[in-house]
C-alpha cells in the first residue's frame, strides 16, 4: 500500500467559530495547531472545515488520519461538568468548490473521535486516529471537525487513498491501480506482456482494498528466439536457439548446424548438411549420401531385352537410414540421346527403391543405353534449399548489336558430390511501358551464356538464379542492366555478327539439351523438335518458393484503372466472374472476362487463385484461353482473360440442341484436341477436361480453360471424394487415374473421349443418371458409352480408342488432331453414322414387366427426352395421349412443327423405342 496524497493541516483548514491557530512546543520543537478549549461554556458547536479536496476519479475510498491532543476534563475543576473529551468528523461531497459558504446540514457524520490517551497537566499526549470515507462519487469533497465543548488541539490531518503500484509479474506488466472500496474488494486488472513476450489469453491480476496485488492469471512467455532474464525477454546468444514461445531457456545449436546470429529460432544447417522436410527444424542436420558403389549389369540369354542392375550401398549415408535409389536411363541412336521415358519397364520400379537391384525389360537390342543409379536420402530433395547463390552478373562483353555474352559467379562453389546445379536466366527489355513485360527464361547448365537475337541499341535487364535438381530455386542475383550495341556499329563488326550467329545456334542447342535434362529430372514430357527449336515446358508454380514470383514471371500486371467491369457472368471458386473491357493506353480496347477474389480471403487462397494465372500465362495457343494479365499489386486481385461470348461449352450445346451439323461439331472437337495437344506437348496434365471447362467464343472456337492448382480438388461440382481423400470427376476420369491417381496425358485423352461424346450428344450428361458407383462398375466390366444419335462412325470409333483400358494404346493428342483434320478435309467420311440404339442412347426408363407405354401423358414423355419445348405443338395438333404418339410417323412429326433434324430424330427414335417394349437399357 502507498499513500498517494498528504495534506498538512496548516494549509487546508479554514477557521470557523472560535477555533484558533496556536503555537505549541512539543518535545522541544515548535508546531502550529488548530485549537479550541471552550470547556466552561454550555452547548458548544464549533466547526473547522477543510478547503475543497479534489478527488482522483478512481479513488472512491479515502482515508483520513488525524493527529490530535485532548485535554483531561478533570484538569479543569469546576468547568469539568460541561467539558467533553471527544469531537466529531464530518464529510460533504461536492462537484465544485463552494468557497467559504458553509452549510452544516450538508455534512454527514463520519465518526466520533475519542483519544486513546488524554493529556493531563504535565505531558502532552498525541493521538493518531484514522477513519475511512467511503463511496465518494462527486468531483471532490470537504472534511469538517465539530467540537462540542472539548479542549482539543489538531496537529495534522492527512487524507490519502491506496493504490496497487505498477508492477511486472510473470513477464506481464500491470498499471498502477487505485484500490477498490468495500463494494469492490478485489479489482480485476488486465496487463500486457513485456516486449518480446506473448501469451495466449489476456494476463490478469487482482488489486486488493489494501493495495496489494494477488492471484495473477495467464502467463506471458518469451517469444521464439528470446529467453527470460529478470522480468524481460532477451535474445538468444549466437550458438543458441529457441524454437517456441516458452518459459524455457535458449538451447545450444544441434549437430552439423551453425548459430551465427542472436535471437535464432533454429540453427541453419552447416554447408553440405541438410534437413528433410520431416526432420524437426530444431534437430541436427545430415549430409547427402555418397554415390552407390559397384554398379553391375547382368544379362540373361533366356530373356532378351532384359537386364538386371545391381549395386552396393553408398559408403557414406550422411548419418541417415532412409536411403533410396533411383535409376535414370538414356537411350542413344547414333549421336542423338534422349530419355528412355516410359519405353522401358522397371521391376519393381525406377524410383524410391530400397533394395540394391532392379530388373529392366523391354530394351531394344540395337540401341545403346546408359543407366545412372543415384542414392537419395530424406535430405536429397531438400538439399536444393541450400543451393549456391548465383550472384554478380558481370558482363564479359557486348559482342554485337544483337548478341550479349554473360557469365556470373557462384558462391559457395557447388560441391562435387552434390547434384549438378542449373541456372535460370531471366531477361526482359528495360521498357518504360510497365503494363506489358515479356520475360524470356533460359535454363542453363553452365554459369555463362551467349544470347542471340536481341534488339540493337536496347537495354535489357538480366537476373540469374541457381536451381536445385528438382527445379526449386536457390539464391538469385539482383537484376542488372546491359545494352546491345546500336546499329551504327554494324558496319565495323561484320565478322562479329557472323561468329555471333554461330554462337547463337550453340545456345539454342544448349537449351534443347537442357530441355531434355528437365525431362529427365522433373518428369516433364517433351518432344525433340526437328529443327532443335527450344520447346517450352510448363513450369509448376509450386516449384517457386514464393508463388507471387511465379505470377510476376508468367503474367502481365495490369493497372485496375484499365479494367471496366460490366456484368457478372459466372461464379468461380474464388469469387464472381465479370464481363468487362480492358483498355491499356496505346492499345486497342478488348472484351475480357475478369475473375475476382472475394474479400476476406487468406494468403493461401490468394496464392491458389493467382496460381491459375501463373499456369495460364505460360500458354500461348489459339485453343487455350488467353491470359491478358493480372492485378496483384492492389487489394482486389483479379485475373483477366480473353472474353468468350458463348460461355461454357456444355451449356451452350444444351441451349442449341440439334442445331449444329456433325461437321461443325467435329470442328469444335478439333479445336479442343489442338489445345490439348499443345498442353500435353508442354507436359501439362489437365485432370479436369470436360465440356463445362471448355469455353466458346462467337466464332464457335473452343478453348480449354480452368487451370487452377487446387481446381480438381475443390472447384468442380462434379468432383467426388475418393477414399484417399482426393476429389475426382468420376465420369470424365480414366480408370487408372481413379484407381491409383495415375494422371497423365493419356488420362486426359480418356477425358477428351468423354468430351467428344458430350459434344456429339449436345451437352447430354455422360452416363445419364447412373450413379458414380454404377459408372465405375460398368467401365470395369468393359462397358463403354454408346454412340450418341447421328454420330459419325469414325468419330465414335475414335471415342472408343480414347477409352481403351490400356493407356499406352490410347491415341496421343497429336494423333487425334491428325485424324480429326483428316475427317474435316473429307466431309464424306462423316457420312457413315454409328449404330444407334435409342433404347440405349436416349434416356428411357425401364418398361420391363409393364404393358403399354411407360409414360402416363405426353408432357411427361417429352420432358424425359428433353423436348418439352414442343408440348404446345403436340397439343395444338390434338395429340394428347401416348397411344396417339405411338401412331406417329416421321412425316407427322415434321407436320406438327418439329423442324430441326436433330430434334426430329430424337423424337422419332424415342417413339421407335416406345413401340419396342423392351427398353430396359443402359449399357
Ligand atoms: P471458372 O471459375 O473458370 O469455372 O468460371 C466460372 C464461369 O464464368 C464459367 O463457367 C463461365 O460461365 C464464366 N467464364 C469464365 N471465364 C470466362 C471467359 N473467359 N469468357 C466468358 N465466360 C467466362
Amino acid at each position: 500500500a502507498k499513500c498517494a496524497c498528504m495534506i498538512s493541516a496548516s494549509n487546508i483548514l479554514c477557521f470557523f467559530f472560535q477555533w484558533e491557530v496556536v503555537q505549541k512546543t512539543l518535545n522541544g520543537s515548535q508546531l502550529y495547531t488548530y485549537s479550541i478549549c471552550n470547556v466552561g461554556e454550555r452547548e458548544q458547536d464549533n466547526w473547522l472545515r477543510t478547503t475543497f479536496i479534489q478527488r482522483r476519479p478512481s479513488a472512491s475510498r479515502v482515508f483520513v488520519e488525524l493527529q490530535f491532543i485532548v485535554r483531561d476534563c478533570n484538569s479543569f475543576g469546576a468547568s469539568s461538568l460541561t467539558c467533553k473529551e471527544t469531537f466529531n468528523l464530518f464529510s460533504s461531497e461536492s462537484d465544485a468548490d463552494v468557497g467559504t459558504t458553509f452549510r452544516k446540514g450538508q455534512f454527514k457524520k463520519v465518526a466520533t473521535i475519542a483519544p486513546d490517551e488524554i493529556t493531563g497537566k504535565k505531558e502532552l499526549r498525541i493521538n493518531t486516529e484514522t477513519r475511512v470515507v467511503e463511496n465518494l462519487s462527486l468531483k471532490g469533497f470537504y472534511l469538517a471537525i465539530q467540537d462540542i465543548g472539548a479542549c482539543v488541539a489538531l496537529l495534522s490531518l492527512r487524507v490519502y487513498y491506496k493504490i496497487c503500484p505498477a508492477t511486472i509479474q510473470s513477464l506481464a506488466s500491470f498499471p498502477e491501480t487505485v484500490a477498490g472500496g468495500e463494494n469492490q474488494a478485489l479489482r480485476e486488472v488486465s496487463g500486457e506482456c513485456v516486449e518480446n513476450a506473448i501469451s495466449e489469453g489476456l494476463p490478469r491480476i487482482y488489486c486488493t482494498v489494501d493495495g496489494e496485488w494477488v492471484v495473477p492469471v495467464g502467463q506471458c512467455q518469451c517469444k521464439p528466439g528470446y529467453e527470460e532474464t529478470e522480468d524481460a525477454c532477451k535474445e538468444c546468444l549466437p550458438g543458441f536457439f529457441k524454437a517456441e514461445a516458452s518459459s524455457g531457456k535458449c538451447e545450444p545449436c544441434p549437430a552439423n548446424t551453425q548459430g551465427l546470429d542472436t535471437g535464432a529460432l533454429f540453427c541453419p544447417c552447416m554447408d553440405g548438411f541438410y534437413r528433410a522436410p520431416t526432420d524437426p527444424p530444431t534437430g541436427p542436420c545430415s549430409g547427402l549420401p555418397s554415390a552407390p558403389r559397384d554398379l553391375v549389369a547382368t544379362t540373361s540369354h533366356l530373356s532378351v531385352g532384359k537386364l538386371l542392375l545391381s549395386w552396393r550401398p553408398p559408403e557414406h549415408t550422411g548419418g541417415r537410414t532412409d536411403i533410396t535409389y533411383s535409376i535414370e536411363c538414356l537411350r542413344c541412336e547414333g549421336p542423338v540421346c534422349q530419355s528412355c521415358g516410359e519405353k522401358i519397364r522397371y521391376e519393381p520400379a525406377n524410383v524410391g527403391l530400397t533394395l540394391t537391384k532392379v530388373t529392366v525389360s523391354e530394351l531394344d537390342a540395337h540401341l545403346n543405353y546408359t543407366f545412372t543409379v543415384e542414392a537419395h536420402s530424406g535430405v536429397s530433395a531438400f538439399a536444393s534449399q541450400a543451393m549456391p547463390q548465383a550472384h554478380k552478373l558481370p558482363l564479359t562483353s557486348a559482342l554485337t548489336t544483337s548478341l550479349l555474352s554473360l557469365s556470373w559467379e557462384v558462391s559457395p562453389k557447388p560441391r562435387v558430390q552434390a547434384r549438378p546445379i542449373r541456372y535460370e536466366l531471366t531477361y526482359r527489355k528495360k521498357d518504360d511501358n510497365l503494363d506489358v513485360t515479356t520475360y524470356t527464361v533460359l535454363i542453363l547448365e553452365k554459369n555463362s551464356v551467349q544470347i542471340p537475337d536481341l534488339s540493337p541499341g536496347t537495354a535489357y535487364l538480366f537476373r540469374v538464379q541457381a536451381l536445385g535438381s528438382d527445379g526449386s530455386p536457390g539464391g538469385s542475383s539482383i537484376e542488372e542492366q546491359y545494352e546491345t550495341l546500336s546499329e551504327g556499329h554494324l558496319a565495323h563488326n561484320n565478322t562479329a555478327v557472323i561468329s555471333g550467329a554461330a554462337i547463337g545456334g550453340a545456345v539454342m542447342l544448349l537449351i534443347v539439351v537442357i530441355v531434355l535434362f528437365l525431362h529427365r529430372r522433373s518428369v516433364l514430357f517433351f518432344f525433340l523438335n526437328e529443327q532443335l527449336k527450344p520447346l517450352k515446358t510448363y513450369v509448376d508454380p509450386h516449384t517457386y518458393e514464393d508463388p507471387n514470383i511465379a505470377v510476376l514471371k508468367f503474367a502481365t500486371e495490369i493497372h485496375p484503372s484499365h479494367i471496366t467491369k460490366q456484368k457478372v457472368i459466372g461464379a468461380g471458386e474464388f469469387g464472381e466472374v465479370y464481363r468487362g473491357i480492358l483498355k491499356v493506353p496505346g492499345r486497342k480496347e478488348v472484351a475480357v472476362a475478369v475473375k475476382t477474389l472475394k474479400p476476406g480471403y487468406t494468403e493461401k487462397q490468394r496464392q491458389d487463385f493467382l496460381s491459375e494465372a501463373s499456369i495460364m500465362g505460360q500458354f500461348a495457343h489459339q485453343n487455350i484461353i488467353r491470359l491478358e494479365g493480372v492485378v496483384t499489386k492492389f487489394k482486389h486481385a483479379m485475373i483477366v482473360t480473353e472474353y468468350m461470348e458463348n460461355g461454357a461449352l456444355d451449356r451452350y450445346l444444351r441451349d442449341h440442341d440439334g442445331e449444329f451439323s456433325a461437321y461443325q461439331l467435329v470442328g469444335m472437337m478439333r479445336g479442343i484436341a489442338a489445345g490439348m495437344k499443345y498442353l500435353s506437348d508442354m507436359s501439362y496434365v489437365h485432370r479436369d477436361l470436360a465440356a463445362r471447362n471448355i469455353l466458346v467464343n462467337n466464332t464457335l472456337e473452343c478453348k480449354v480453360s480452368d487451370f487452377g492448382l487446387s481446381r480438381v480438388l475443390e472447384d468442380d461440382p462434379e468432383g467426388t471424394y475418393t477414399t484417399s481423400g482426393g476429389k475426382i470427376p468420376i465420369r470424365w476420369t480414366a480408370p487408372e487415374a481413379i484407381a491409383y491417381r495415375k494422371f497423365t496425358s493419356a488420362s486426359d485423352v480418356w477425358s477428351f473421349g468423354i468430351v467428344m461424346w458430350e459434344v456429339m450428344a449436345f451437352g447430354e450428361r455422360p452416363y445419364w443418371d447412373m450413379s458414380n458407383h454404377e459408372v465405375m462398375k460398368a467401365i470395369n466390366e468393359a462397358f463403354r458409352l454408346p454412340a450418341p444419335m447421328d454420330c459419325p462412325s469414325a468419330v465414335y470409333q475414335l471415342m472408343l480408342q480414347c477409352w481403351l483400358q490400356d493407356r499406352s494404346k490410347r491415341p496421343r493428342f497429336g494423333d487425334i488432331v491428325s485424324l480429326l483434320d483428316k475427317l474435316l478435309r473429307s466431309p464424306e467420311s462423316l457420312k457413315a453414322i454409328a449404330d444407334f440404339d435409342p433404347r440405349v442412347s436416349i434416356r428411357l426408363p425401364s418398361t420391363s414387366g409393364s404393358d403399354g407405354p411407360p409414360f402416363r401423358c405426353v408432357p411427361e414423355w417429352l420432358e424425359s427426352i428433353k423436348m418439352s419445348q414442343y408440348g404446345e405443338n403436340f397439343t395444338c395438333a390434338g395429340i394428347v395421349s401416348m397411344d396417339q404418339v405411338m401412331q406417329m410417323k416421321n412425316e407427322d412429326i415434321k407436320n406438327i412443327g418439329v423442324r430441326l433434324p436433330g430434334h426430329l430424330k430424337r423424337i422419332a427414335y424415342s417413339i421407335l423405342g416406345l413401340k419396342d417394349q423392351t427398353s430396359t437399357l443402359i449399357l
